[in-house]
């Protein structure tokens, strides 16, 4: 099997399985125990906690361990939104946002907020139209770093530098595309998210890296864990598991943007030598993502060909996936609506080796070769 659907999830690194099992066997009490065997779990989770904090060289933010990015974006959101209602109801988005942030804004707007939508230009946010949406009602930007289905790379310097003319506005991020791939801009955000499956840790395993942590509203109620803001007994194993795989991506993570680079670049010739084509993602996007577009042929059926050759890849996003008829982030990106229907998204990993990478382009030929009157006949 090729696996190259590396954006949906990772395959587990051995030493991260390895941790999970060991402090499962070793440390399963309740870190909230008052005994001796209590204490030293909680020891164990706060020394996870405070690893993430160096590698991800943090200064006063609040890391909450939650069970995903989805859990995350919504605690996040819909906690900060409510407590600022006071000051002004308009939040700023874009369409390229995981649904775990845009359904979370959209839930919002039945209880009277306002959403606004920054457009995007040749691939790249617009910053003047974002400035343009900025007024005092405004109290909350939920954007990404890095895009799930293109790859685009969102200015998040830039838009911290404007926002330090809104001094009430809260700048959250979803880093889940980027770490382990890029270097984060911790101090330009006053909170982001991660998710432990996308760089090699395991499913259920996320964070929520917060500045302001006394300042939000909380939506999960109970034992107070996680500072009051996520209660429910912690589960450790997990979180020192994530520590792990921080650590081992951080350190990974210039290693693997080269080696990626040189797959991409591979990768986009060959679609490039095949007329008709398209290659959706941009030139200065990550480079762990490639996005195709067969014009005239069904996303569908082009991920349904590769994985007659045991070749796993995927047409937009997994969460997407079942709920879009199109997908909202190439059209913010003015990718052609025939060729939205026929994208395909190939991402990679560190376990990603060159002959994979070759095996997909001979496929890639023969899927063309089979295809190529449709996609003549739609251009
Ligand atoms: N944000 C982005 C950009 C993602 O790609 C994903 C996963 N598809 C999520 C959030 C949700 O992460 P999780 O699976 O940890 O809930």
């Amino acid at each position: 099997m090729i696996y190259l659907d590396n954006c949906a999830t990772t395959k587990p690194d051995p030493e991260v399985l390895k941790t999970f099992h060991t402090v499962n066997e070793k440390y399963y009490f309740n870190p909230s125990s008052p005994h001796h065997k209590g204490l030293e779990t909680n020891k164990l989770l706060e020394q996870a906690r405070s690893q993430i904090r160096d590698i991800l060289k943090l200064k006063n933010q609040s890391i909450i361990f939650t069970s995903g990015a989805t859990e995350s974006n919504n605690l996040l959101i819909t906690g900060m939104a409510r407590s600022k209602k006071p000051f002004g109801q308009t939040i700023i988005t874009s369409h390229l946002e995981h649904p775990s942030a845009l359904e979370t804004v959209r839930a919002l707007e039945s209880e009277g907020f306002t959403v606004k939508y920054v457009e995007f230009k040749d691939g790249r946010l617009d910053l003047e139209h974002f400035k343009s949406l900025l007024n005092s009602d405004v109290t909350l930007v939920c954007l990404m770093h890095v895009n799930n289905v293109m790859g685009a790379i969102l200015p998040i310097t830039s838009i911290k530098e404007v926002l330090k003319n809104y001094p009430k506005v809260h700048f959250h991020v979803d880093c889940v595309q980027s770490f382990g791939k890029l270097e984060l801009p911790v101090d330009a955000m006053d909170s982001f998210v991660l998710s432990g499956h996308k760089f090699n840790g395991l499913k259920g395993q996320g964070l929520l890296v917060f500045n302001q942590l006394k300042t939000i509203t909380h939506t999960v109620f109970g034992g107070g864990q996680e500072y009051g803001f996520r209660s429910g007994t912690v589960n450790v194993a997990n979180d020192v598991a994530l520590s792990r795989a921080v650590r081992i991506a951080e350190s990974e993570r210039t290693e693997l943007y080269s080696r990626t680079q040189h797959f991409k670049e591979q990768l986009e010739h060959a679609v490039q030598q095949l007329p008709g084509l398209y290659v959706n993602s941009l030139e200065e996007g990550v480079p762990h993502i490639v996005n195709i577009g067969f014009p005239g042929v069904k996303g569908e059926v082009i991920v349904n060909a590769f994985s007659k050759e045991d070749i796993c890849v995927s047409t937009t996003s997994a969460c997407s996936s079942k709920r879009a008829k199109f997908n909202e982030a190439l059209n913010a990106l003015h990718v052609p609506e025939t060729v939205i229907a026929g994208s395909v998204r190939v991402s990679f990993d560190k376990y990603t080796t060159q002959s994979d990478i070759n095996r997909f382009i001979t496929v890639l030929q023969q899927i063309y070769r089979e295809m190529k009157e449709l996609i003549k006949d739609a251009v």
